[in-house]
């Protein structure tokens, strides 16, 4: 017996089939690029997408009890109700309902990153630390906050919205409305746009960018020095004002020995306040899965 889980990005979905036993095992992965059927998202696309993808699940791993769903937004936790997702182009769509009406299973529906968070806290990186930060760099950047072993939701559901920090005021515009956001500086596409402005040209993407970086070319030096700064400033303002001291970094853009963590914690050191030590950084060892393991863990609730 075993849960369906999704991660429901900006770009794609991602399937698995999670069993209960050994949640951090996915099995049966899918991935699904939805754009090219249209913006915004249909809810019934993603209902029709899933319908089959459970078919072939239950043929190839076993019964599926339950529907866990990551999604990029700001979200009702309680109602299961999408409040805004603008990388999906949706607001106010009552997902939970929906799709346990037309899929026969209980869903339960929650924001990507404290997907992340609740994988990482149970099985992963932060499994030892009582108080953690765990910040999701893709697309955009997401974060969550650990605190006493439990997900820090906020007053409306939006405590995972570190991508939209502000750096400074009126200059670089941002998707949320608002202008200067970390997430133009430090994410997928933020660096992306970095690099563009750097080289002039229109066509780069963030693995040739990663290349440049290996090969030490030094154009690409000025668009990482803005990611670390623009980074190392939102962990740090949140290290300071909720005194934590763990820091764990997730998402697609982390790779392996990217970023370089002695950079980041040179620069944390400098930023966070004396008496807040040790700081600890790690990366994520549940890496581009932990959104998906949170979301199967989230249907086991
Ligand atoms: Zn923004």
């Amino acid at each position: 017996m075993g849960v369906l889980a999704v991660d429901l990005g900006g770009s794609k979905v991602r399937l698995a089939w999670c069993s209960k036993e050994t949640p951090a095992k996915l099995k049966s992965q899918r991935t699904i690029e939805w754009r090219i059927q249209g913006f915004p998202l249909q809810v019934d696309t993603l209902i029709d997408l899933l319908r089959t993808y459970l078919r072939q699940c239950e043929n190839d791993c076993g019964s599926v009890e339950a529907i866990g769903i990551a999604v990029a937004a700001v979200i009702d936790h309680d109602e299961g109700i999408i409040k805004v997702g603008e990388n999906l182009g949706w607001r106010n769509i009552p997902l939970r309902s929906c799709l346990e009406r037309e899929l026969g299973r209980p869903v339960r529906v929650d924001v990507d990153a404290f997907c992340g968070a609740l994988a990482e806290a149970q099985l992963g990186s932060g499994a030892d630390q009582r108080h953690f930060l765990f910040v999701v760099v893709g697309t955009g950047i997401g974060h969550a906050f650990v605190l006493d072993q439990r997900i820090w939701r906020g007053m409306h559901g939006a405590a995972s919205v570190f991508g939209h920090l502000k750096l400074e005021r009126d200059t670089i515009p941002c998707y949320c409305g608002g202008t200067d956001c970390i997430c133009q500086y430090a994410s997928g596409q933020g660096i992306a746009r970095l690099a563009r402005q750097q080289l002039s040209c229109p066509q780069i993407g963030g693995e040739e960018i990663l290349h440049a970086l290996r090969r030490g070319e030094k154009w690409v030096e000025r668009v990482i020095d803005s990611m670390y700064n623009a980074l190392a400033l939102g962990i740090s303002h949140a290290m300071n004002l909720l005194d934590i001291e763990c820091i764990v970094l997730g998402g697609g853009v982390v790779q392996a020995d990217f970023p370089d963590l002695d950079v980041l914690y040179r620069r944390l050191d400098e930023l966070v306040y004396p008496e807040i030590r040790p700081i600890i950084l790690r990366r994520s060892s549940l890496g581009a899965d932990a959104v998906l393991i949170g979301a199967g863990l989230l249907a086991m609730e």
